[in-house]
């Protein structure tokens, strides 16, 4: 069967599609426009890398897992593991703009400015735009790094700019910043899965995950008007902040994504390192300006040991139940994503056997039905 006709029955037509864009940049087909994904040209390749690339496509995830990761550091809950920090960026220009705590600006920063990178496929806000419908796009100098802090809930096809940028080959040590589907998506692209032609996928440097609860459909977006900032707030708050305006949460749940529906990875378990916002117990009001940051491989404690060393990121302490009762918390809402995601893809197939994407399906996604 085409390439093409195979994704888009097995992802496009089952609402699975992320608009990651790993099934663009490398070829006319596949094109993206206001958080959709579609084939523009009909391509008659049987072998696509589209079909291999894209994080929605069956493929044993415990195996892929294994190829970059140490056993000994797995947590079946939230994936790969070598240490959870609570942290923000030492520097209060990049707190300023940031989401968060800057903690992924400050790291992509320093990791362009000490060569563990030597580009970065980010976010940002689009220039028609303004604030809403963000696009992807590469930086290579580290002071651009901030111009791409915040956000974006509306999922821009970033990927596209990662694969266009592998293939033009001018980068080595490509860094790539991304919601779980995109990194996922980044380490499929990794381990080659179509070796004719891997797309320069080992000029992949590092790739640095956010954590996502779920993104927000393009249009409906739109109706809350442009804003700088956007955030949605801890479950208790029932809300979403963008700039001055409060929107409360029941008016915001219809526009997520029927494909995020069906993700079953909250903290980016495909990654270096993965970061999302603080929950600790000093409540809100301070952790909105702090990170959670899970430490997954080698590369990435040693970005982070050269951060703290360098005094670039401040740590400081969950308080309450300490990391390890902040462990448990994450390691919950993790699962309980899980559970979400795997209970709705078994309604959707109509059977536990076929659980779609998620591979080796019984073995490791049936208990969470
Ligand atoms: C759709 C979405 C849903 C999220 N849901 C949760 C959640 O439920 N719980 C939680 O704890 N955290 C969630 N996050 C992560 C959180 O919003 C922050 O990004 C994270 O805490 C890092 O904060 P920071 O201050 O370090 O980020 P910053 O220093 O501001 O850096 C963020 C970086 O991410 C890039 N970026 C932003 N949006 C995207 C995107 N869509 N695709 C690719 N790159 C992007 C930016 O270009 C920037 O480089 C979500 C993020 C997104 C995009």
């Amino acid at each position: 069967m085409f390439s093409i006709l195979e994704l888009e029955r097995k992802v496009v037509a089952t609402e699975l599609c992320t608009n990651c864009g790993s099934c663009q940049g490398m070829c006319p087909y596949w094109k993206s426009e206001k958080g959709r994904t579609f084939v523009d040209y009909e391509c008659d390749r049987n072998e696509g890398r589209c079909k291999y690339f894209c994080p929605r496509m069956p493929a044993d995830l415990d195996a892929l897992r294994k190829k970059f990761f140490a056993d000994e550091d797995y947590l079946p809950e939230i994936g790969p593991f070598r240490g959870l920090y609570l942290t923000q960026a030492a520097d209060s220009e990049i707190r300023k703009n940031a989401q968060h705590g800057g903690t992924m600006t400050a790291l992509i920063k320093l990791a362009l400015e000490e060569g563990f990178i030597d580009s970065a496929v980010l976010s940002k806000a689009s220039e028609e735009n303004g604030t809403l419908n963000p696009e992807g796009c590469l930086v290579s100098d580290p002071a651009d790094v901030i111009k791409c802090s915040g956000s974006s809930f509306q999922i821009p096809n970033s990927m596209a700019v990662l694969n266009k940028a592998l293939d033009e080959g001018k980068f080595s040590r490509i860094g790539v910043v991304g919601t779980p589907c995109k990194t996922l998506a980044a380490y499929k692209m990794k381990s080659k899965p179509f070796a004719e032609n891997d797309n320069n996928a080992d000029n992949i440097g590092m790739v640095f995950g956010l954590f996502c609860g779920w993104g927000l459909d393009w249009e409906g977006m739109a109706k809350f008007g442009e804003a700088a900032h956007v955030d949605i707030l801890p479950g208790k708050y029932h809300r979403m902040d963008a700039d001055d305006k409060q929107i409360d949460l029941d008016e915001v749940l219809p526009l997520v994504r029927e494909n995020c529906k069906y993700c079953y990875d909250m903290t980016a378990e495909f990654a270096d390192l993965s970061v999302g916002g603080a929950r600790s117990a000093e409540g809100w009001d301070v952790d909105k300006k702090w990170n959670q940051l899970i430490i997954r491989s080698k590369k990435g404690e040693e970005l982070f040991k050269l951060a703290v060393e360098k005094g670039i990121l401040n740590v400081r302490d969950f308080g309450g139940n300490g990391t390890e009762g902040a462990l448990a918390k994450l390691k919950a809402a993790s699962e309980s994503k899980k559970s979400k995601a795997v209970k709705a893809i078994a309604e959707k197939t109509g059977t536990a056997d076929n659980l779609l994407y998620l591979e080796p399906s019984r073995d490791i996604f049936g208990k969470y039905l």
